[in-house]
């Protein structure tokens, strides 16, 4: 298996020279060359496997320049009960007959994130124990990817971790779930600013190559292929708890932010799961929904602040990989189109044959408000006696919208409730529980650094710390 750029100007590559990298080399995104096609026979093997058996299955057909023993050891090592505290790994529960929660967030920081991240953690490891090599992984968060990246690389050797964070803007959960890590290769920088701050010093850093470079700088973020790969697995997982056979089809509705999630769900789509609508489900930043229901891809200005704070985004960084497939994978016109998106601007496919192209994808889409978070959360506590977190109710409302008589519908949970402890108080009137372990969480001792919004001190930082 190959990888090609979206904006086909980057040589071929194999999964592990794409592994360790962001963009591609030419501003795109790194694709393969083709998704692996399913017979009937393997669809039908795959039914019964486990977690781990299935993700090996998957992650072998993309990463097939690693031999198959060690990835089997590295899938075996990731998905383990011990880590997602469930031995299915993404459990199922059922609120009635053909209306499913797909829970993703029994990893170590209560977040879809970990499925992948874990992965990434591990394959991380063993490729750059293979060149002897060391990378430095510098981000930004505002809660769920930093945490997610530091517990997947915690005590990895070769690995350390600079993520910085903006100082007293993360929930009292998410800052203590950071900053409560004791391992020496993690590094929590609390910046004197906004998230915005926070990315800006990230860019800067980057955009110095030749520190970047002498550095070994690396990053974690939702572009990154591995875990887009990682992510396919439990559409297939999911796929099998809720059918009898593989002739049935399945409806997934995904709440999207950079629409890495759902990409993933398209991508298992194209190798053959009988998926009938892939529904996209937003908060306030409607960037996708607008595009799904328009035609028109319209990156914002401004982000707005919602009480699904993950799903916070003004451009989706993703979004470029779905494009190249619906475009017919013409590198050309892709390139096109984000000549338009790198200026500022937008672009609108509503009269080009592409777009009427959308519907044969299985995508369509849908938007949530604060007021539908919470009385979606309220109809599935009194109605069902379970408690969703702000994102899956997003999911949740937009997916019960496209509810077709007779096609399961599985909603993914991408967070816990106890995550976002104030809107589920303001929903329910009572605060979530916790899982075991976890409640005296903001009284561990934290461990960070304090520093102002400056590229140049967090740079300093860096030399002194790194591998
Ligand atoms: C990251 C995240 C999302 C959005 O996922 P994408 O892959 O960026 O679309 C949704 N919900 C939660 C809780 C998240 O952490």
């Amino acid at each position: 298996m190959k990888y090609l750029s979206t904006r086909g100007g980057m040589p071929p590559k194999t999964f592990t020279e794409i592994l360790l990298g962001g963009l591609a080399t030419d501003g795109g995104l790194t694709i393969a060359e083709a998704y692996p096609r399913l017979t009937r026979d393997e669809l039908a093997a795959w039914r019964g496997m486990s977690y781990a058996e299935l993700a090996f299955e998957i992650v072998r057909r993309f990463a097939d320049d690693i031999p198959a023993a060690d990835l089997k050891d590295i899938v075996e090592r990731t998905y383990t009960a011990d880590i997602f505290h469930s031995a299915d790994i993404t459990p199922v529960k059922t609120l009635e007959p053909g209306l499913f929660i797909l829970g993703l967030s029994n990893g170590p920081t209560l977040a879809f994130k970990d499925v992948a991240m874990q992965l990434l953690g591990n394959l991380f490891e063993y490729v750059l124990a293979k060149d002897n090599a060391e990378i430095n992984i510098l981000g930004a968060t505002s809660g769920d990817t930093g945490s997610a990246a530091e517990y997947a690389m915690r005590g990895k050797r070769g690995i350390k971790v600079f993520m910085l964070s903006p100082v007293g803007k993360m929930s009292p959960f998410q800052t203590a779930q950071m900053y409560s890590l004791q391992d020496p290769n993690i590094f929590n920088i609390a910046v004197e600013g906004v998230f915005d701050d926070c990315q800006d010093i990230v860019k800067a850093v980057s955009n110095d190559l030749e520190f970047k470079a002498k550095y070994k700088i690396g990053a974690v973020n939702s572009i990154n292929w591995a875990r887009v790969t990682a992510q396919v697995v439990y559409y297939f997982k999911a796929y099998f708890a809720v059918t009898a056979g593989n002739d049935e089809e399945v409806s997934f509705s995904v709440p999207s932010g950079n629409f890495g999630n759902v990409c993933a769900g398209h991508i298992a789509r194209q190798m053959g799961l009988p998926i009938k609508k892939l529904i996209v489900a937003t908060n306030e930043n409607d960037v996708l929904d607008e595009f799904f229901r328009t035609g028109v891809y319209r990156p914002r200005p401004q982000t707005q602040h919602t009480s699904s704070p993950s799903m916070d985004i003004s451009k989706a960084s993703n979004f470029e990989r779905f494009v190249y497939d619906l475009v017919g994978r013409d590198p050309a016109v892709v390139n096109d189109l984000w000549k338009q998106v790198d200026a500022g601007g937008s672009f609108d496919l509503s009269q080009t044959p592409h777009f009427a192209k959308v519907k044969d994808f299985g995508f369509v889409s849908g938007e949530s408000s604060h007021a539908d978070r919470l009385a979606t959360i309220r109809k599935v506590y009194e109605q069902y006696g379970a408690m969703i977190d702000t994102h899956t109710a997003d999911g949740v409302k937009v997916g019960l919208e496209h509810r077709e008589a007779g096609v399961p519908l599985v909603c993914l949970e991408t967070a816990l409730p106890a995550k976002f402890e104030e809107t589920i108080r303001e929903a329910l009137g009572r605060a979530p529980e916790r899982p075991a372990g976890l409640d005296n969480l903001e009284k561990l001792p934290q461990r960070f650094e304090v520093m102002r919004a400056d590229a140049e001190a967090v740079k300093r930082y860096i030399v002194a710390h790194s591998v």
